[in-house]
Protein backbone atom coordinates (compact mmCIF):
# COMPACT_ATOMS: atom_id res chain seq x y z
CA UNK A 1 0.00 0.00 0.00
CA UNK A 2 3.01 2.12 -0.29
CA UNK A 3 3.79 4.41 -3.67
CA UNK A 4 5.86 0.89 -4.76
CA UNK A 5 3.12 -1.50 -4.44
CA UNK A 6 1.43 -2.66 -8.00
CA UNK A 7 -1.67 -2.91 -6.47
CA UNK A 8 -3.78 -0.90 -3.49
CA UNK A 9 -5.20 -3.14 -1.50
CA UNK A 10 -7.72 -2.63 1.11
CA UNK A 11 -6.89 -1.45 4.96
CA UNK A 12 -8.63 -3.45 7.54
CA UNK A 13 -7.97 -4.51 11.64
CA UNK A 14 -4.86 -2.64 10.89
CA UNK A 15 -3.19 -4.90 8.43
CA UNK A 16 -3.50 -4.91 4.18
CA UNK A 17 -6.05 -7.52 2.55
CA UNK A 18 -5.57 -8.12 -0.84
CA UNK A 19 -9.12 -7.71 -3.35
CA UNK A 20 -9.92 -10.18 -5.61
CA UNK A 21 -9.83 -7.79 -8.31
CA UNK A 22 -8.60 -4.40 -9.30
CA UNK A 23 -8.97 -1.68 -12.05
CA UNK A 24 -6.00 -0.39 -13.82
CA UNK A 25 -5.18 3.67 -12.86
CA UNK A 26 -5.15 6.93 -15.28
CA UNK A 27 -2.74 9.42 -14.77
CA UNK A 28 -4.66 12.81 -15.36
CA UNK A 29 -1.96 15.12 -15.84
CA UNK A 30 -0.63 13.05 -18.83
CA UNK A 31 -3.34 10.48 -19.50
CA UNK A 32 -0.83 7.86 -19.07
CA UNK A 33 -1.15 4.58 -16.56
CA UNK A 34 -1.79 5.81 -12.91
CA UNK A 35 -1.92 3.43 -10.12
CA UNK A 36 -3.72 0.11 -9.93
CA UNK A 37 -6.63 -0.30 -7.35
CA UNK A 38 -8.20 -3.13 -5.85
CA UNK A 39 -12.14 -3.05 -5.81
CA UNK A 40 -13.39 -4.69 -3.31
CA UNK A 41 -17.08 -6.89 -2.21
CA UNK A 42 -19.98 -6.77 0.28
CA UNK A 43 -17.61 -9.96 1.74
CA UNK A 44 -14.39 -7.12 1.86
CA UNK A 45 -17.41 -4.40 3.55
CA UNK A 46 -18.34 -7.34 5.67
CA UNK A 47 -14.79 -8.18 7.47
CA UNK A 48 -14.66 -4.71 7.37
CA UNK A 49 -17.35 -3.18 9.37
CA UNK A 50 -17.15 -6.34 11.52
CA UNK A 51 -13.74 -5.53 12.38
CA UNK A 52 -14.61 -1.63 13.38
CA UNK A 53 -17.79 -3.32 15.03
CA UNK A 54 -15.55 -5.21 17.56
CA UNK A 55 -13.47 -2.12 18.22
CA UNK A 56 -16.08 -0.14 18.49
CA UNK A 57 -16.39 -0.33 22.67
CA UNK A 58 -12.84 -0.37 23.61
CA UNK A 59 -12.25 2.84 21.50
CA UNK A 60 -15.30 4.48 23.30
CA UNK A 61 -14.06 3.23 26.52
CA UNK A 62 -10.77 5.19 25.98
CA UNK A 63 -9.81 7.73 27.98
CA UNK A 64 -10.50 10.89 26.11
CA UNK A 65 -7.34 12.31 26.37
CA UNK A 66 -5.73 9.36 25.23
CA UNK A 67 -8.16 9.34 22.62
CA UNK A 68 -6.74 12.83 21.66
CA UNK A 69 -2.99 12.48 22.04
CA UNK A 70 -3.78 9.51 19.27
CA UNK A 71 -5.52 11.88 16.83
CA UNK A 72 -2.77 14.63 17.61
CA UNK A 73 0.02 11.93 16.85
CA UNK A 74 -1.88 11.32 13.40
CA UNK A 75 -1.64 15.26 12.57
CA UNK A 76 1.52 15.22 13.82
CA UNK A 77 2.90 12.17 11.03
CA UNK A 78 0.50 14.21 8.90
CA UNK A 79 2.83 17.14 8.84
CA UNK A 80 6.15 15.47 9.13
CA UNK A 81 4.90 13.36 5.76
CA UNK A 82 3.87 16.02 4.18
CA UNK A 83 6.09 16.34 0.66
CA UNK A 84 5.33 12.18 0.69
CA UNK A 85 2.13 12.11 1.12
CA UNK A 86 2.03 15.53 -1.70
CA UNK A 87 3.08 13.68 -3.86
CA UNK A 88 0.62 10.41 -4.06
CA UNK A 89 -2.25 12.56 -4.04
CA UNK A 90 -0.68 14.81 -7.11
CA UNK A 91 0.04 11.28 -8.42
CA UNK A 92 -3.39 10.50 -8.39
CA UNK A 93 -5.06 13.93 -9.32
CA UNK A 94 -2.59 15.48 -11.37
CA UNK A 95 -3.16 18.57 -9.15
CA UNK A 96 0.01 21.32 -8.57
CA UNK A 97 2.46 19.61 -5.43
CA UNK A 98 1.55 22.86 -3.80
CA UNK A 99 -2.18 22.45 -3.39
CA UNK A 100 -1.56 18.98 -2.71
CA UNK A 101 0.90 19.43 0.13
CA UNK A 102 -1.88 22.62 1.38
CA UNK A 103 -4.46 19.90 1.24
CA UNK A 104 -1.99 17.35 3.20
CA UNK A 105 -1.83 20.26 5.89
CA UNK A 106 -5.26 20.67 6.02
CA UNK A 107 -5.76 17.16 6.78
CA UNK A 108 -3.78 17.34 9.96
CA UNK A 109 -5.26 20.69 10.87
CA UNK A 110 -8.44 18.16 11.15
CA UNK A 111 -6.79 15.58 13.47
CA UNK A 112 -5.32 18.46 15.32
CA UNK A 113 -8.46 20.20 15.97
CA UNK A 114 -10.51 17.45 17.64
CA UNK A 115 -7.80 16.20 19.25
CA UNK A 116 -8.54 19.22 21.46
CA UNK A 117 -11.71 18.67 21.33
CA UNK A 118 -12.67 15.03 22.60
CA UNK A 119 -14.30 16.38 25.67
CA UNK A 120 -16.27 18.82 24.55
CA UNK A 121 -19.55 17.13 23.52
CA UNK A 122 -20.71 17.37 26.68
CA UNK A 123 -23.87 17.01 28.05
CA UNK A 124 -26.72 18.75 30.76
CA UNK A 125 -28.04 18.17 34.74
CA UNK A 126 -31.71 18.52 33.83
CA UNK A 127 -33.17 19.87 37.37
CA UNK A 128 -36.71 18.51 36.96
CA UNK A 129 -37.99 17.37 40.84
CA UNK A 130 -35.86 16.82 43.91
CA UNK A 131 -36.20 12.82 43.53
CA UNK A 132 -35.07 12.78 39.80
CA UNK A 133 -31.37 13.27 39.05
CA UNK A 134 -31.48 13.62 35.08
CA UNK A 135 -29.09 14.38 33.04
CA UNK A 136 -28.27 13.67 29.07
CA UNK A 137 -24.66 12.42 27.63
CA UNK A 138 -23.81 12.21 24.15
CA UNK A 139 -22.55 8.79 22.90
CA UNK A 140 -20.99 7.70 19.49
CA UNK A 141 -23.05 6.21 16.76
CA UNK A 142 -20.88 3.09 16.79
CA UNK A 143 -19.38 2.47 13.28
CA UNK A 144 -19.72 5.05 10.40
CA UNK A 145 -19.51 4.73 7.27
CA UNK A 146 -17.39 7.26 5.65
CA UNK A 147 -17.51 7.53 1.78
CA UNK A 148 -15.82 10.25 -0.57
CA UNK A 149 -15.42 11.59 -3.51
CA UNK A 150 -11.81 12.30 -5.83
CA UNK A 151 -11.77 15.69 -5.71
CA UNK A 152 -9.89 16.54 -2.63
CA UNK A 153 -9.14 12.55 -1.56
CA UNK A 154 -7.81 13.08 1.55
CA UNK A 155 -8.67 16.56 2.58
CA UNK A 156 -12.68 14.89 2.57
CA UNK A 157 -11.74 11.72 4.22
CA UNK A 158 -10.18 13.67 7.35
CA UNK A 159 -12.76 15.99 7.54
CA UNK A 160 -15.21 13.41 8.07
CA UNK A 161 -12.66 10.95 9.97
CA UNK A 162 -11.68 13.23 12.60
CA UNK A 163 -14.44 14.34 14.49
CA UNK A 164 -16.33 11.07 14.09
CA UNK A 165 -13.23 9.45 15.60
CA UNK A 166 -12.94 12.21 18.25
CA UNK A 167 -16.45 11.63 19.45
CA UNK A 168 -15.23 7.53 20.19
CA UNK A 169 -17.02 6.03 16.64
CA UNK A 170 -15.05 3.88 14.69
CA UNK A 171 -14.66 3.82 10.77
CA UNK A 172 -14.66 2.53 7.45
CA UNK A 173 -13.87 4.33 5.00
CA UNK A 174 -14.58 4.12 0.97
CA UNK A 175 -12.43 6.50 -1.05
CA UNK A 176 -13.53 7.11 -4.76
CA UNK A 177 -11.78 4.04 -6.71
CA UNK A 178 -9.43 6.64 -9.07
CA UNK A 179 -8.06 8.60 -5.77
CA UNK A 180 -7.58 5.92 -2.88
CA UNK A 181 -4.04 6.01 -2.04
CA UNK A 182 -3.66 9.06 0.69
CA UNK A 183 -6.65 7.86 2.26
CA UNK A 184 -5.01 4.54 2.74
CA UNK A 185 -2.02 5.83 3.64
CA UNK A 186 -4.47 7.65 6.35
CA UNK A 187 -5.17 4.81 7.67
CA UNK A 188 -1.68 3.37 7.79
CA UNK A 189 -0.72 5.83 9.57
CA UNK A 190 -3.20 6.46 11.96
CA UNK A 191 -2.44 2.40 12.93
CA UNK A 192 1.32 3.02 13.09
CA UNK A 193 1.22 6.14 15.85
CA UNK A 194 -1.09 3.63 17.95
CA UNK A 195 -5.12 3.60 16.70
CA UNK A 196 -5.89 0.43 17.80
CA UNK A 197 -6.87 -2.34 15.25
CA UNK A 198 -9.98 -1.75 13.62
CA UNK A 199 -10.80 1.46 14.87
CA UNK A 200 -10.22 2.94 10.91
CA UNK A 201 -10.68 0.99 7.57
CA UNK A 202 -10.51 1.08 4.73
CA UNK A 203 -12.35 -0.70 1.49
CA UNK A 204 -11.43 0.24 -1.92
CA UNK A 205 -13.99 -0.43 -4.63
CA UNK A 206 -16.83 0.82 -6.24
CA UNK A 207 -19.61 2.76 -5.08
CA UNK A 208 -22.28 0.58 -6.37
CA UNK A 209 -21.00 -2.32 -4.48
CA UNK A 210 -18.88 -1.43 -1.54
CA UNK A 211 -20.56 2.31 -1.19
CA UNK A 212 -23.58 0.51 -1.24
CA UNK A 213 -22.53 -2.14 0.95
CA UNK A 214 -21.66 -0.04 3.31
CA UNK A 215 -25.12 1.79 3.56
CA UNK A 216 -27.02 -1.34 3.75
CA UNK A 217 -24.75 -3.33 6.10
CA UNK A 218 -26.65 -3.32 9.82
CA UNK A 219 -23.74 -2.66 11.88
CA UNK A 220 -23.14 0.71 10.53
CA UNK A 221 -25.30 3.24 12.73
CA UNK A 222 -24.22 6.16 10.25
CA UNK A 223 -22.89 7.05 6.77
CA UNK A 224 -21.21 10.66 5.74
CA UNK A 225 -21.25 11.01 2.00
CA UNK A 226 -19.79 13.49 0.49
CA UNK A 227 -20.32 13.44 -3.43
CA UNK A 228 -22.87 14.24 -5.87
CA UNK A 229 -26.40 14.78 -5.51
CA UNK A 230 -27.88 11.90 -7.56
CA UNK A 231 -25.50 9.42 -5.11
CA UNK A 232 -26.43 11.06 -2.31
CA UNK A 233 -30.32 10.65 -2.87
CA UNK A 234 -29.62 6.76 -3.60
CA UNK A 235 -28.19 6.59 -0.66
CA UNK A 236 -30.71 8.51 1.23
CA UNK A 237 -33.37 5.94 -0.16
CA UNK A 238 -31.37 2.88 1.45
CA UNK A 239 -31.19 5.06 4.45
CA UNK A 240 -34.69 5.84 4.61
CA UNK A 241 -35.71 2.12 4.97
CA UNK A 242 -32.88 1.64 7.78
CA UNK A 243 -33.83 4.64 9.47
CA UNK A 244 -29.98 5.69 9.64
CA UNK A 245 -28.67 8.80 10.27
CA UNK A 246 -26.51 10.13 7.25
CA UNK A 247 -24.40 13.59 6.59
CA UNK A 248 -24.86 14.49 3.21
CA UNK A 249 -21.95 16.95 1.70
CA UNK A 250 -23.02 17.57 -2.20
CA UNK A 251 -22.71 19.88 -4.96
CA UNK A 252 -22.99 23.42 -5.15
CA UNK A 253 -23.77 26.45 -7.79
CA UNK A 254 -22.57 29.16 -5.44
CA UNK A 255 -23.35 32.77 -6.12
CA UNK A 256 -20.78 35.38 -5.50
CA UNK A 257 -22.51 39.46 -6.08
CA UNK A 258 -20.17 41.82 -6.70
CA UNK A 259 -21.82 45.81 -6.04
CA UNK A 260 -20.32 48.36 -7.71
CA UNK A 261 -19.07 49.95 -4.88
CA UNK A 262 -16.70 47.14 -3.48
CA UNK A 263 -12.97 46.93 -4.20
CA UNK A 264 -12.91 45.64 -7.84
CA UNK A 265 -9.73 44.76 -8.66
CA UNK A 266 -9.84 42.61 -5.70
CA UNK A 267 -12.92 41.03 -6.01
CA UNK A 268 -11.90 40.39 -9.97
CA UNK A 269 -8.99 38.01 -8.74
CA UNK A 270 -11.26 37.12 -6.12
CA UNK A 271 -13.73 35.92 -7.98
CA UNK A 272 -11.51 33.81 -10.16
CA UNK A 273 -9.92 32.19 -7.30
CA UNK A 274 -13.63 30.95 -6.43
CA UNK A 275 -13.93 29.14 -9.75
CA UNK A 276 -10.36 27.96 -10.72
CA UNK A 277 -9.24 26.61 -7.36
CA UNK A 278 -7.82 22.82 -8.08
CA UNK A 279 -9.34 23.50 -11.24
CA UNK A 280 -12.66 24.44 -10.65
CA UNK A 281 -13.76 21.10 -8.72
CA UNK A 282 -14.44 22.10 -5.44
CA UNK A 283 -18.28 21.73 -4.24
CA UNK A 284 -18.07 25.16 -2.75
CA UNK A 285 -16.62 26.78 -5.68
CA UNK A 286 -17.82 30.37 -6.50
CA UNK A 287 -19.07 29.43 -10.42
CA UNK A 288 -21.71 31.79 -10.79
CA UNK A 289 -20.84 35.53 -10.84
CA UNK A 290 -23.57 38.27 -10.63
CA UNK A 291 -22.39 41.66 -11.32
CA UNK A 292 -23.82 45.14 -10.93
CA UNK A 293 -24.65 46.18 -14.33
CA UNK A 294 -23.57 49.56 -14.13
CA UNK A 295 -19.63 48.22 -14.11
CA UNK A 296 -20.40 44.90 -15.59
CA UNK A 297 -18.05 45.28 -18.51
CA UNK A 298 -15.01 46.64 -16.98
CA UNK A 299 -15.36 43.90 -13.86
CA UNK A 300 -15.73 41.60 -16.56
CA UNK A 301 -12.69 42.77 -18.56
CA UNK A 302 -10.98 42.39 -14.96
CA UNK A 303 -11.78 38.94 -14.23
CA UNK A 304 -10.98 38.01 -18.04
CA UNK A 305 -7.55 39.52 -17.28
CA UNK A 306 -6.69 37.40 -14.21
CA UNK A 307 -8.03 34.93 -15.78
CA UNK A 308 -5.30 34.64 -18.27
CA UNK A 309 -2.71 34.34 -16.00
CA UNK A 310 -3.82 31.15 -14.71
CA UNK A 311 -2.18 28.44 -17.08
CA UNK A 312 -3.00 24.58 -17.68
CA UNK A 313 -0.64 22.66 -16.38
CA UNK A 314 1.21 25.49 -14.91
CA UNK A 315 -0.86 26.68 -12.24
CA UNK A 316 -3.90 24.94 -13.17
CA UNK A 317 -4.37 20.77 -12.81
CA UNK A 318 -6.07 18.90 -14.86
CA UNK A 319 -9.50 17.22 -14.62
CA UNK A 320 -9.17 14.69 -12.07
CA UNK A 321 -10.78 11.58 -14.13
CA UNK A 322 -11.59 11.58 -18.03
CA UNK A 323 -15.09 11.02 -17.08
CA UNK A 324 -15.05 14.63 -15.71
CA UNK A 325 -12.67 15.95 -18.55
CA UNK A 326 -15.82 14.73 -21.19
CA UNK A 327 -18.42 16.36 -18.93
CA UNK A 328 -16.77 19.90 -18.82
CA UNK A 329 -16.50 19.34 -22.69
CA UNK A 330 -20.14 18.84 -22.77
CA UNK A 331 -20.87 22.06 -20.82
CA UNK A 332 -18.38 24.38 -23.08
CA UNK A 333 -20.68 22.46 -25.85
CA UNK A 334 -24.33 23.27 -24.36
CA UNK A 335 -23.18 26.83 -22.93
CA UNK A 336 -22.24 27.98 -26.76
CA UNK A 337 -25.67 26.55 -28.12
CA UNK A 338 -27.76 28.04 -25.23
CA UNK A 339 -26.58 31.52 -26.26
CA UNK A 340 -24.02 32.27 -23.67
CA UNK A 341 -20.45 33.81 -25.30
CA UNK A 342 -17.05 32.97 -23.85
CA UNK A 343 -14.54 35.46 -22.96
CA UNK A 344 -12.22 33.86 -21.95
CA UNK A 345 -11.50 30.07 -22.69
CA UNK A 346 -14.30 27.27 -24.06
CA UNK A 347 -11.87 24.68 -25.08
CA UNK A 348 -9.97 21.94 -23.82
CA UNK A 349 -6.37 22.98 -23.24
CA UNK A 350 -2.70 21.32 -24.70
CA UNK A 351 -0.06 21.29 -22.44
CA UNK A 352 3.45 20.84 -24.48
CA UNK A 353 4.82 17.18 -23.27
CA UNK A 354 1.68 15.99 -21.56
CA UNK A 355 -0.46 15.93 -24.70
CA UNK A 356 -2.96 13.50 -23.50
CA UNK A 357 -3.58 15.15 -20.21
CA UNK A 358 -7.10 16.20 -19.52
CA UNK A 359 -6.74 19.94 -18.96
CA UNK A 360 -9.50 22.72 -20.10
CA UNK A 361 -8.90 26.23 -20.01
CA UNK A 362 -10.00 28.55 -17.27
CA UNK A 363 -13.57 29.69 -18.76
CA UNK A 364 -15.66 32.66 -18.43
CA UNK A 365 -18.65 32.80 -20.05
CA UNK A 366 -20.91 35.88 -20.44
CA UNK A 367 -24.41 36.51 -22.00
CA UNK A 368 -25.93 33.71 -19.00
CA UNK A 369 -29.56 34.22 -17.90
CA UNK A 370 -30.06 31.80 -14.57
CA UNK A 371 -32.29 29.83 -16.22
CA UNK A 372 -29.15 28.47 -18.91
CA UNK A 373 -27.91 24.83 -18.15
CA UNK A 374 -24.07 26.75 -17.29
CA UNK A 375 -26.07 28.66 -14.11
CA UNK A 376 -28.14 25.71 -12.70
CA UNK A 377 -26.27 22.56 -13.09
CA UNK A 378 -22.77 22.12 -11.51
CA UNK A 379 -20.11 21.91 -14.09
CA UNK A 380 -17.18 20.97 -11.94
CA UNK A 381 -14.54 22.38 -13.73
CA UNK A 382 -12.94 26.16 -14.13
CA UNK A 383 -16.44 27.39 -15.58
CA UNK A 384 -17.92 30.78 -14.30
CA UNK A 385 -20.86 32.05 -15.63
CA UNK A 386 -21.33 35.51 -15.44
CA UNK A 387 -24.85 37.18 -15.02
CA UNK A 388 -25.61 41.19 -14.12
CA UNK A 389 -28.59 42.70 -12.02
CA UNK A 390 -29.85 46.37 -11.13
CA UNK A 391 -30.71 46.15 -7.98
CA UNK A 392 -30.14 44.01 -4.72
CA UNK A 393 -32.95 42.47 -4.33
CA UNK A 394 -32.42 40.98 -7.65
CA UNK A 395 -29.15 40.26 -6.70
CA UNK A 396 -30.61 38.19 -3.96
CA UNK A 397 -33.53 37.07 -6.40
CA UNK A 398 -31.05 35.37 -8.65
CA UNK A 399 -28.51 33.95 -5.96
CA UNK A 400 -31.20 32.15 -4.30
CA UNK A 401 -32.79 30.77 -7.44
CA UNK A 402 -30.85 27.45 -7.27
CA UNK A 403 -31.37 24.26 -6.52
CA UNK A 404 -28.52 24.38 -4.78
CA UNK A 405 -27.45 26.14 -1.35
CA UNK A 406 -23.75 25.48 -0.41
CA UNK A 407 -21.93 28.80 -0.25
CA UNK A 408 -22.43 32.37 -1.18
CA UNK A 409 -19.91 36.00 -1.51
CA UNK A 410 -20.87 39.46 -1.55
CA UNK A 411 -18.26 41.75 -2.41
CA UNK A 412 -18.99 45.21 -1.57
CA UNK A 413 -18.13 48.98 0.86
CA UNK A 414 -21.51 49.02 2.45
CA UNK A 415 -21.05 47.08 5.56
CA UNK A 416 -25.30 47.44 6.42
CA UNK A 417 -25.80 45.75 2.99
CA UNK A 418 -23.12 42.81 3.52
CA UNK A 419 -25.05 41.93 6.66
CA UNK A 420 -28.51 41.94 4.67
CA UNK A 421 -26.95 40.32 1.67
CA UNK A 422 -25.09 37.79 3.41
CA UNK A 423 -27.77 36.54 5.91
CA UNK A 424 -30.44 36.53 2.99
CA UNK A 425 -28.35 34.18 0.51
CA UNK A 426 -30.03 30.78 1.19
CA UNK A 427 -26.82 28.67 1.53
CA UNK A 428 -24.77 27.04 4.56
CA UNK A 429 -21.85 29.93 4.61
CA UNK A 430 -21.28 33.05 3.34
CA UNK A 431 -18.11 35.00 2.61
CA UNK A 432 -18.12 38.78 2.48
CA UNK A 433 -15.08 41.25 0.70
CA UNK A 434 -12.90 37.38 0.26
CA UNK A 435 -13.59 34.68 -1.15
CA UNK A 436 -13.85 31.18 0.38
CA UNK A 437 -12.07 32.27 3.88
CA UNK A 438 -13.14 28.40 5.17
CA UNK A 439 -11.10 26.77 8.03
CA UNK A 440 -11.51 23.66 10.19
CA UNK A 441 -13.26 25.91 12.95
CA UNK A 442 -16.19 27.20 10.76
CA UNK A 443 -19.52 24.83 10.27
CA UNK A 444 -19.75 23.36 6.64
CA UNK A 445 -22.59 21.92 5.09
CA UNK A 446 -25.46 22.59 2.58
CA UNK A 447 -28.98 23.88 1.78
CA UNK A 448 -31.70 22.70 -0.29
CA UNK A 449 -29.70 19.95 -2.53
CA UNK A 450 -26.42 20.80 -1.26
CA UNK A 451 -27.04 18.52 1.42
CA UNK A 452 -27.99 18.32 4.94
CA UNK A 453 -25.62 17.94 8.48
CA UNK A 454 -22.63 20.10 9.40
CA UNK A 455 -19.11 19.05 8.55
CA UNK A 456 -16.13 21.16 10.36
CA UNK A 457 -16.28 23.11 13.88
CA UNK A 458 -18.02 22.08 17.04
CA UNK A 459 -21.10 20.74 14.92
CA UNK A 460 -19.28 17.65 13.60
CA UNK A 461 -18.49 16.57 17.00
CA UNK A 462 -22.70 16.79 17.61
CA UNK A 463 -23.17 15.49 14.45
CA UNK A 464 -21.03 12.49 14.95
CA UNK A 465 -22.67 11.80 18.55
CA UNK A 466 -26.11 11.55 19.95
CA UNK A 467 -27.63 12.48 23.00
CA UNK A 468 -29.10 9.99 25.77
CA UNK A 469 -31.27 11.37 28.70
CA UNK A 470 -30.60 8.91 31.92
CA UNK A 471 -32.63 9.97 34.99
CA UNK A 472 -32.10 8.33 38.27
CA UNK A 473 -34.97 8.13 40.54
CA UNK A 474 -33.55 9.00 44.32
CA UNK A 475 -34.08 7.68 47.89
CA UNK A 476 -34.20 11.24 49.62
CA UNK A 477 -33.91 11.62 53.37
CA UNK A 478 -36.33 13.13 55.84
CA UNK A 479 -34.99 17.10 56.29
P1 LIG B 1 -19.97 10.61 -6.69
O1 LIG B 1 -21.25 10.86 -6.00
O2 LIG B 1 -20.00 10.00 -8.03
O3 LIG B 1 -19.04 9.66 -5.81
C1 LIG B 1 -18.71 9.96 -4.48
C2 LIG B 1 -18.38 8.66 -3.76
O4 LIG B 1 -19.56 7.86 -3.70
C3 LIG B 1 -17.32 7.81 -4.44
O5 LIG B 1 -16.54 7.17 -3.46
C4 LIG B 1 -18.18 6.79 -5.20
O6 LIG B 1 -17.50 5.58 -5.47
C5 LIG B 1 -19.30 6.57 -4.19
N1 LIG B 1 -20.54 6.04 -4.78
C6 LIG B 1 -20.95 6.08 -6.08
N2 LIG B 1 -22.14 5.47 -6.22
C7 LIG B 1 -22.50 5.04 -4.98
C8 LIG B 1 -23.64 4.35 -4.47
N3 LIG B 1 -24.65 3.98 -5.27
N4 LIG B 1 -23.70 4.07 -3.15
C9 LIG B 1 -22.70 4.47 -2.32
N5 LIG B 1 -21.58 5.10 -2.75
C10 LIG B 1 -21.49 5.40 -4.06
O7 LIG B 1 -19.22 12.00 -6.69
P2 LIG B 1 -17.85 12.35 -7.39
O8 LIG B 1 -18.12 12.48 -8.84
O9 LIG B 1 -16.79 11.42 -6.91
O10 LIG B 1 -17.53 13.78 -6.73
C11 LIG B 1 -18.02 14.97 -7.24
C12 LIG B 1 -19.21 15.46 -6.45
O11 LIG B 1 -18.89 15.56 -5.08
C13 LIG B 1 -19.61 16.85 -6.87
O12 LIG B 1 -21.01 16.91 -7.02
C14 LIG B 1 -19.18 17.71 -5.70
O13 LIG B 1 -19.90 18.89 -5.55
C15 LIG B 1 -19.36 16.80 -4.56
N6 LIG B 1 -18.56 17.24 -3.42
C16 LIG B 1 -19.19 17.83 -2.35
C17 LIG B 1 -18.45 18.30 -1.27
C18 LIG B 1 -19.12 18.97 -0.08
O14 LIG B 1 -18.49 19.09 0.95
N7 LIG B 1 -20.35 19.41 -0.19
C19 LIG B 1 -17.07 18.18 -1.28
C20 LIG B 1 -16.46 17.59 -2.38
C21 LIG B 1 -17.23 17.12 -3.45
Amino acid sequence: MSENDAVLTHWIDGKTVAAAISRPGENPATGGAGVETGLGSAADVDLAVRAAAAAAPGWRRYASMERGRLLSAVADRLRADVDRLAELESADTGKPLELSAAEIRGSADYFEFYAGLVNLPTGDVLDIQPDLHVYTRREPFGVIGVITPWNLPINQAARACAPALAAGNTIVAKPAESTSRTTLELARIATEVGLPDGVLNVVLGRGSEVGTAIVEHPLVRKVAFTGSVRVGQEIGRIAADRVLPLTLELGGKSANIVFADADLEFAASEAVRAFVTNAGQVCSSGTRLLVERSVHDTFVEAVARVAAAVRPGENLGPMITRDQYETVQRYFKVAVEEGATPVIGGHVATVPGREGGFYVEPTVYTGVTNDMTVAREEVFGPVLAVIPFDTEDEAVAIANDSDFGLVGGVFTADISRAFRVAESIEAGQVYVNSWSTQSVQMPFGGHKLSGYGREKGIEALLHYSHVKSISVRLALGRV
